[in-house]
């Protein structure tokens, strides 16, 4: 394994980029996703809301391929954990909903 999961506690709170500080999740815009450049995915246990391309690459399913079975009940965070992208930090953070989380994948190095 090479990330690092680390757990927010901030559902409903706007979260910054470790490396550059731009907010990625700002919940003052109607659009509240902004990925910067380390930003690798934002996903929720209900499925992707912004993919890269570069870590895409490095997983074993497509996120079409993965929404296309997701009548299964998706697995964000077996399917994200399968990547074989290195050094990369995933951020936890419970939707305020029982059993659901979202979350964010930060590269060390920008895209
Ligand atoms: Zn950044």
């Amino acid at each position: 394994m090479t990330f690092q999961l680390i757990d927010v506690n901030n559902s409903g709170q706007n979260v910054t980029c470790p490396h550059c500080q731009h907010a990625v999740l700002d919940w003052s815009q109607e659009q509240y996703i902004q990925p910067c450049e380390h930003t690798l995915f934002i996903a929720m246990d209900l499925g992707f809301e912004f993919i890269s391309d570069a870590f895409e690459q490095t997983m074993p399913r497509s996120v079409d391929e993965i929404h296309a079975h997701d009548e299964q009940g998706l697995h964000i965070l077996n399917e994200l954990t399968q990547a074989t992208f290195k050094d990369y930090q995933i951020y936890k953070m419970d939707l305020g909903v029982e059993g659901l989380y979202r979350y964010i994948g930060f590269s060390q190095v920008a895209l």
